[in-house]
């Protein structure tokens, strides 16, 4: 099979589709900023169709009544085509995101373990019993809940649409994925890939377009039973507006202002090669991004000469070159609000150590060089606000209890990392760090096995793991009287 991917069209009813309306729109290679294809822009009816599509097939389709291990057979066989077209999915990853091909490689094998992952938790859907006070026997059972409409962003479109997708189809839910407008076209070939593995007909539909429209839309459809949203902190919120009229359950990963935390017991060298990734990985468009780092006063300038110095010799270049290390923002746009934060930053009063601007003798693309602030303090937009950018904050700290007061200052809470060797004070700030996810000598924040998720405005609901299931499942309590 032959991943169309020129003129790919959306999926619906298990059919290839273009909008009602014959609308097309332009998708951008962020580092040529050339056109690389045209996608059907769907309107009204192209959601109401598709969303329709997704009932019939959960209310009458083989879909909801195929047996566990079946519905298993056709995630395993999805997890395997994603595998086989790893490259071209991982090099359409590259060329419409700007992110360096080693990191869309690593991200697409990553999707097709997910798809593993969920394949295996379908005959894991346990419920309960529960020794009720009434005689008799009571248990509960998890159900699918309808129509899942999950909306996803442009910073890693085929991973997350694949947190969302998996664990949906898993509890036997009908989906319409609806991708960013920068970065359709991975989402539009997963559901080619799901029409080969054998997905009947409307349980996995994409509609392509845009949020405020296409996105606000399919929230408000009244057949759509759950929404699950990543992106804008402000987006969620309009999103759970939508969805209130009709008591909609919604699951959101929002925004973030991640801290690095980092004490004088550790090997700077060692923290600043293990945090470049989560500083600048994906051009600091993460929602996970490190882009506070408090670090204790003894080591504070040792580590932002080093984080400086390693900045300055990143390898900021062409995607598609794999010694690429950070590759184009995703839109002229993007890098213009990320250039605003390094003005803020500056008339503020930090001192700006490295980069921010446009590297010398690029002609084409969104490319920034990565930027390192210092002498930053709490008060500060930069230290507060989500630049979604190759920006970091260096903030310096003395003690425990501030430092606390300091991380916790924040409307966001997704993810963080805690380096030093005293384990004991490791846990200490652990406990009390409010983030929902956190690693200890180390950066990564997903694991695929395991919650993932933000307190505060961050979002709500866990993804990932066996937790991910709650979010796709009702719970029925069922009680056969044995008095
Ligand atoms: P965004 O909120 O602009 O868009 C996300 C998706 O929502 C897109 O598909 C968009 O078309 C759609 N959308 C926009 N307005 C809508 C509306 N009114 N109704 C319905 N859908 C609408 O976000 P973005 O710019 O694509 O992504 C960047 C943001 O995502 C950052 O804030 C980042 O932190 C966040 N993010 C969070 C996580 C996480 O897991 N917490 C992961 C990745 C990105």
């Amino acid at each position: 099979m032959v991943l169309e991917t020129k003129a790919p069209r959306m999926w619906i009813d298990g059919q290839p589709a273009s909008a009602v309306s014959g609308k097309e729109f332009a998708v951008v290679n962020p580092a040529t900023e050339e056109e690389l294809a045209r996608v059907p822009e769907a309107g009204a009816e192209d959601v109401d169709r598709a969303v329709r599509a997704a009932h019939r097939a959960f209310e009458e389709g083989p879909w909801t009544r195929l047996r566990p291990r079946e519905r298993a057979r056709c995630l395993f066989r999805l997890a395997d085509l994603i595998r086989e077209h790893r490259e071209p999915l991982a090099l359409l990853e590259a060329q419409n995101v700007g992110k360096p091909i080693r990191d869309a490689r690593d991200e697409v094998g990553m999707v097709a373990d997910c798809f593993e992952y969920y394949a295996g938790a379908v005959t894991k859907l346990f419920g309960e019993t529960i020794p009720t006070n009434a005689p008799g026997l009571d248990f509960t059972l998890r159900e699918p809940i309808g129509v899942c409409a999950l909306i996803v962003p442009w910073n890693f479109p085929l991973v997350i649409a694949s947190w969302k997708v998996a664990p949906a189809l898993a509890a036997g839910n009908a989906v319409v994925l609806k991708p960013a407008s920068y970065t359709p076209l991975t989402a539009l070939a997963l559901g080619q890939l799901a029409q080969e593995a054998g997905l009947p007909p409307g349980v996995v539909n994409v509609v392509a377009g845009p949020g405020g429209t296409v996105g606000a839309e399919l929230v408000r459809h009244p057949l759509v039973a759950k929404v699950a949203f990543t992106g804008e902190t402000a987006t969620g919120r309009a999103i759970m507006g939508l969805a209130a009229e009709g008591i909609k359950r919604v699951s959101l990963e929002l925004g973030g202002k991640s801290p690095l935390i980092v004490f004088e017991d550790t090997d700077i060298d060692q923290v600043v090669e293990s945090s470049l990734g989560v500083v600048y990985g994906n051009a600091g468009q993460d929602c996970c991004a490190r882009s506070r780092a408090f670090v204790q006063r003894e080591v504070y300038d040792a580590f932002c000469e080093a984080f400086a110095a390693r900045s300055r010799r990143l390898r900021v270049g062409d995607p598609l070159d794999p010694e690429t290390e950070m590759g184009p923002l995703i839109s002229g746009a993007q890098r213009e609000r990320v250039r605003g934060y390094v003005a803020v930053g500056q008339e503020e009063g930090a001192r700006l150590l490295a980069g921010g601007g446009v590297p010398a003798g690029v002609g084409r693309g969104f490319y920034l060089d990565p930027a390192v602030f210092t002498d930053v303090t709490p008060a500060m937009r930069i230290a507060r606000e989500e630049i979604f950018g190759p920006v970091l904050a260096v903030l310096p700290f003395t003690d425990e209890e501030p430092l606390i007061r300091a991380v916790n200052d924040s409307i966001y809470g997704l993810s963080g990392s805690i380096w030093t060797r005293d384990l004991g004070r490791a846990l200490r700030v652990a406990r009390r760090v409010q983030t929902g996810v956190l690693s200890i000598n180390g950066s990564t924040s997903v694991h695929l096995e395991a919650p993932f998720g933000g307190y505060k405005q961050s979002g709500l609901g866990r993804e990932l793991g066996m937790h991910a299931l709650q979010l796709y499942t009702e719970v029925k309590n069922v009680h056969i009287a044995l008095g």
